[in-house]
């Protein structure tokens, strides 16, 4: 597999630095609110880099971390009159709840800061003893930014660069104001732990070289290309200091989500969380709006965006229905398939899994899925193709390969029956469509046609599309969905 890693910045080989065995670690949330659209894209990045690999036979050890006290938490805290504990416990099972509901895998370790303390503390003392930190007359632990040679190395910043906009603060006991802090002397009512130093708490950057030591050298250490720096650059700097060897092989970053072309904030009253979002949209249109586009592009998450992933999920499930009724049949006939139909059939997973290993396009491999869906669709529509055993044995196929990019994507898993009948709901959902009123016009008509009554079936059927649904007679009954 070929991966851009943002140290270096180009695409390289992946290849484990431990045969048949990956580690990633992937910089979790900080626990003080509920998880926006740019946290889902990062999870979903990562889960589906980690499905991939293990679909190509790799041992994957995966950590995502929790930040779990931490200025925020205490700021949340202190303005709700709760304990800081109970905040981040809070949004710690809000994650997993929105996460769950996205289909991204639990991850195989979830390290909190506040369980890591020990292990935080030595590395700061092994830091101190190395010459690489100091600890302050009040208690606060920083390190020596300016004498360690290849700080900036993945962000690409130089220590000039960095000089020009530093400052020290009022109060701050620093040598040099480009050190940052690896342990905080503990101001009054806020949460400590005793160290060597005093009361305290620990840094923001230290807690992931301390639940990443374990495993060193990671394969692939991941992240919002929003924490490259200071937070990926300061993992570098403690942990390959105190370690004196590399901490990840791979840095890989995923780009922004905007809205509507505008970056997201709260100040511009713009922010979307994943349950506003899920509100009005199936999750899986959701996760499927949010891999149509390679990870480092920046998305732009639009209603319009939302609609198109919709569709495509429509398209594929549509076809997945289709192709389990066909069969349903019992006789075959043995018409031989097209050649060429036979040919593109047979190149089209590789060129899938070619896509992934691409440093993980998954909008190609969409594109792939739908080429796939294509033929099927193609074959369902010739009845002499779609009672043929070589038919047969092509949409058998079909299903098996929709569980192949379940297993990679987490997308197309579902009951296909289901799935729509879910999309019709959502959709109605927001049309505030009465959905009572819907059935029970569809059930008039049910009963006009029974007897007969053509006319009074369509005007039945004009009353509903003036609500914006449109039916459809089949062997099996009406159906009908948004227009
Ligand atoms: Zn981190």
């Amino acid at each position: 597999m070929q991966l851009y890693n943002t140290l270096g910045r180009r695409k390289e080989e992946f290849i484990p630095l431990r045969p048949g065995k990956a580690h990633i670690y992937v910089c979790g949330i900080t626990a003080y609110d509920y998880c926006h659209i740019g946290h889902a894209r990062s999870a979903l990045v990562f889960d589906v880099l980690v499905r991939h690999l293990r679909q190509s036979g790799l041992d994957v050890h995966f950590v995502r971390n929790f930040t779990d006290v931490d200025d925020k938490i205490i700021k949340r805290a202190n303005e709700e009159g709760r304990d800081w504990r109970e905040v981040a416990e809070t949004y710690m099972a809000a994650f997993h709840e929105d996460m769950d509901r996205l289909g991204v895998l639990r991850a195989d370790e979830e390290p909190r800061a506040t369980n890591y303390i020990p292990q935080i503390q030595s590395l700061c003392a092994r830091l101190i003893e190395a010459g690489r930190a100091y600890a302050t007359p009040s208690g606060d632990v920083y390190f020596r930014v300016r004498e360690y040679g290849p700080y900036g190395k993945l962000s690409g910043r130089s220590l000039d660069d960095l000089q020009a906009g530093a400052r020290v603060a009022p109060g701050e006991e620093k040598e040099d104001p480009l050190d940052f802090a690896l342990w905080k002397a503990a101001k009054p009512g806020e949460p400590f732990w005793e160290s060597p130093w005093g009361k305290g708490r620990p840094g923001w950057h230290i807690e992931c070289s301390a639940m990443s030591e374990p495993y060193l050298p990671l394969d692939i250490h991941g992240g919002g290309q929003d924490l490259v720096f200071p937070h990926h650059e300061n993992e570098i700097a403690q942990s390959e200091a105190a370690c004196s060897c590399e901490l990840a092989r791979f840095w890989v970053h995923n780009g922004f989500v905007q809205i509507n072309a505008e970056k997201m904030s709260k100040s511009l009253g713009n922010f979307k969380t994943i349950r506003d979002i899920l509100a009005s949209w199936l999750p899986e249109a959701l996760r499927f709006f949010l891999l149509g586009k390679h990870y480092r592009s920046p998305i732009d998450f639009s209603p319009e965006g939302m609609e198109e992933a919709e569709k495509g999920l429509q398209r594929v499930y549509t076809s997945l229905l289709e192709a389990r009724k066909a069969l349903e049949r019992t006789s075959w006939k043995k018409t031989p398939l097209p050649a060429a139909m036979q040919e593109e059939w047979a190149a089209l997973p590789a060129a899938f899994a070619a896509a992934l290993d691409d440093d993980l396009n998954t909008a190609q491999a969409l594109g792939q899925v739908f080429s796939q869906v294509r033929i099927v669709n193609r074959l369902l529509e010739e009845k002499a193709l779609r009672v043929s055993e070589a038919g047969r044995d092509l949409l058998q196929d079909f299903l098996a390969r929709a569980r192949q990019w379940e297993a990679s994507l987490g997308l197309f898993g579902q009951d296909p029956a289901a799935f729509l009948a879910d999309l019709r709901t959502m959709r109605a959902t927001r049309c505030q469509l009465d959905l009572g009123r819907v059935e029970e016009l569809l059930h008039m008509r049910a009963e006009a046609r029974a007897t007969k009554d053509f006319a009074r079936s369509d005007a039945l059927r004009d009353a509903l599309l003036q609500m914006g649904v449109s039916v459809r007679d089949t062997p099996e009954g009406q159906t009908w969905d948004m227009e």
